[in-house]
This record gives C-alpha cells, sequence and structure tokens, in this order.
C-alpha cells in the first residue's frame, strides 16, 4: 500500500477538503503515476453532489487524469518509469465480455470499473480519482500521452476529447456535414475543435452571448444564440448533425427541429431529470435521437493521436486544487474558458 493525498467530497452538500487514503500495491500488471493534471468534468460535480444517486463518500472525483509513472510491475509491457500517461472515466472491466472483446470496454456488459466512486472487480474495494497525487492502473486501461502535447492541456483529452471524437467517427461526421454544438463548455468546445478539424461545418448553439469570439475563436464557423426565438426559427432544418452537451435539463423538441430530414441528434450531456421528447419531433422527417458514452481505450488512444497530429489539446484554465469549490460554482454559471484544470502540485 502507498499513501495518496487527495481532495475529497464527505457528502452532497459540503465544499470538498483535504483526505489522506491508501493506493493499492502495484501489482504485476500495474503501473503507478505521479499525477501532475486533472481537469475538472462537469460529471465531477454532478457526482459529488450525488445528482444520479449511487454517490459513496468521501468521493475523491477526477477522471481526466495525466501524469508520469512513477513504478511499472513485473509484467509490465507498454510503459516504463518516466514515460507520460493518462487514465479517463474508467480503471477495469470483465474483459471478457462482447464489447470488452471489441474495444468498447465503457459499454462492458459485466461491470466496468468508474475511475472513482465505484467498485473494483472485486465488488469490495471504492475507486478513487485523480484530484489526487498518484493513482495505481493496470496499464491496459492507461493510456500513452504524446509527447509533443502540452502535459496540462491534454489532460482533458481523456474524458472531453473521447467523449466528443467517439460520436463523430462512429457517425463519420466530416466535409460536407452542418454540425451543431449544443452548449460551449468543456465537451462543447472539444467537439467544435474536433468536428472543425474533421472538416465539418460547425455552428455553435449557447445560451452565452458573450462566448461568440471565442466560438470562432476555437474554430466554429457559426454561431447562434438559442434564446431567441427568431434566430431560432430560421435554423429549423438546417444540420445534418447535432451534438448535444448541456449539462441541465432542456428541450430536446427545439433542437431537434433544427434538423435536416434523416438528420441525428447526438446526446452527451447527461442531466439529472429527464426531458419529454414528442413522437412528432422525430416522426416528421424520419429523425434520430441517439447517444453516446466516452469510448473505449483503443479509440482513446487513437483520439490522443489525432490530437498530437492535428495539434488539438483543450483551452485551459489552470488552478490550484484550493480554488477547485469555486471552479464548480463558475461551471454551474456556465462560466468556464474553457476547463479546469488542476495543477496537482499545489496538493
Ligand atoms: P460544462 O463545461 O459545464 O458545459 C456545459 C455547457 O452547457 C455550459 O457551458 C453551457 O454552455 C450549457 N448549458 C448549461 N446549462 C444549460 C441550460 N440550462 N440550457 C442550455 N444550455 C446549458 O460541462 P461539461 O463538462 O462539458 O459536461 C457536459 C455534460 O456532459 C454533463 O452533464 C456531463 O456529466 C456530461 N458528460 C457526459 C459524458 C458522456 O460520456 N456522454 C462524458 C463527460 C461528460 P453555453 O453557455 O454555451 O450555453
Ligand atoms: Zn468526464
Ligand atoms: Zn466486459
Amino acid at each position: 500500500m502507498s499513501q495518496a493525498k487527495a481532495y475529497a467530497a464527505f457528502d452532497a452538500e459540503s465544499p470538498l477538503g483535504p483526505w489522506n487514503f491508501e493506493r493499492r500495491e502495484v501489482g504485476e500488471h500495474d503501473v503507478q503515476i505521479e499525477i501532475k493534471y486533472c481537469g475538472v468534468c462537469h460529471s465531477d460535480l454532478h457526482q459529488v453532489r450525488n445528482e444520479w444517486g449511487g454517490s459513496m463518500y468521501p468521493l475523491v472525483p477526477g477522471h481526466e487524469i495525466v501524469g508520469v509513472i512513477t513504478k511499472v510491475g513485473s509484467k509490465v509491457k507498454k510503459f516504463k518509469e518516466g514515460d507520460l500517461a493518462g487514465v479517463g472515466c474508467f480503471v477495469d472491466s470483465c474483459r471478457e465480455c462482447h464489447s470488452c472483446k471489441d474495444g468498447l470496454e465503457q459499454y462492458c456488459e459485466v461491470h466496468n470499473v468508474g475511475t472513482y466512486n465505484s467498485y473494483e472487480r472485486d465488488n469490495k474495494t471504492i475507486t478513487y480519482g485523480g484530484y489526487s497525487s498518484q493513482i495505481v492502473v493496470d496499464e491496459n486501461y492507461t493510456l500513452k500521452i504524446p509527447k509533443n502535447l502540452d502535459l496540462a492541456r491534454s489532460a482533458p483529452l481523456l474524458c472531453a476529447g473521447i467523449t466528443t471524437y467517439s460520436p463523430i467517427m462512429q457517425w463519420n461526421i466530416g466535409a460536407g456535414h452542418k454540425v451543431g454544438i449544443v452548449g460551449l463548455g468543456g465537451l462543447g468546445h472539444m467537439a467544435v475543435k474536433i468536428a472543425a478539424a474533421k472538416g465539418s461545418e460547425v455552428t455553435v448553439l449557447s445560451t452565452s452571448p458573450a462566448k461568440e469570439q471565442d466560438a470562432r475563436d476555437l474554430g466554429a464557423h457559426n454561431f447562434a444564440v438559442t434564446k431567441d426565438p427568431e434566430t431560432l426559427k430560421e435554423l429549423r432544418n438546417s444540420f445534418d448533425f447535432i451534438i448535444d452537451t448541456v449539462s441541465a435539463p432542456h428541450d430536446y423538441n427545439l433542437y431537434l427541429s433544427m434538423l435536416k430530414r434523416d438528420g441525428t441528434m447526438i446526446l452527451l450531456g447527461a442531466p439529472p431529470e429527464p426531458s419529454p421528447v414528442a413522437g412528432f419531433s422525430l416522426i416528421a422527417r424520419r429523425k434520430r435521437l441517439a447517444g453516446s458514452m466516452i469510448g473505449g481505450i483503443p479509440e482513446t488512444q487513437e483520439m490522443l493521436d489525432f490530437c498530437a497530429e492535428h495539434n488539438i489539446m483543450s483551452d485551459i484554465e489552470l488552478i490550484p486544487i484550493s480554488d477547485i469549490n469555486n471552479a464548480y460554482e463558475r461551471m454551474l454559471r456556465s462560466d468556464v474558458k474553457y476547463r479546469f484544470v488542476i495543477d496537482m502540485a499545489t496538493l
């Protein structure tokens, strides 16, 4: 066992604060990573505040982890001490089911082990995330971080990056497609960068008029404020795809009306409460409503290599860990430019 320093939530209401715990021994197939940076995802906030239910306290959030390997188990093949490494939203899975065999471990049909607030495969040991000094992970669930990426700015690729890359690949979104990105936050700004790099025409659909210039700087071709009913009328029947990254309940029917015939809207945002979808929103022009969750290990590595090739990184605000509670409040006000990343040296 080895000591880890961390910041944890102790219940759904109180601010996060310092907490120490023990990581497991480095096993034969494990690597130990000294965490340098950890991104702050809205999913951290949903779980800290128990908005999805099932939160276990103390809860150490964080699933956008990058750092340096400090120890490797005797059978580790991919990594050596001193290598850069990343960990995303899960740290293990059953390895046997169809999804695991297809490299889609996030959809493991038996037991996908979340990086935090989850049970290990023993169904007893609770997992703790990346707002901590170090982590021990099986090498098969650890990613290689390309050297030409800025380390702090690459942390958000481990969740925001792969979550937006995966549907863009799954639905072959690229040149000739008009794509609407709903919500310009952590996921949204990565969706803009990746969809633009794939050659599609990108429109940001935002509730924040002040984000227009940023949206264009990030690579969007158009920007529309969704609070304005006139703009929305103009956008009817406009998009081949809509990628929805919104964290709070909102009207899906409104955005479905902006799809062309045979268009697809992909939900990535996970608001705690359901929103009704009218049958007519889909049947009138044979539209599709879909969802997608993060990405598997092979695709996450592919995404990291794609980002390295195209020089794509997250736009971040680097914060000390002591600012985390304030960062959550700003995230709730949609005031993030465009991902908070914690400098773990401040722990
Ligand atoms: P974020 O940085 O807080 O961004 C969310 C954005 O949504 C905000 O910046 C805002 O953009 C927009 N928004 C917020 N409240 C809204 C409302 N009431 N109506 C319309 N728009 C609103 O959050 P994030 O980290 O990108 O995460 C977004 C969601 O995705 C969360 O629910 C998170 O849990 C989920 N998530 C899902 C996956 C997955 O695998 N599917 C992975 C990671 C995260 P504007 O100011 O531009 O309107
Ligand atoms: Zn996340
Ligand atoms: Zn499985």
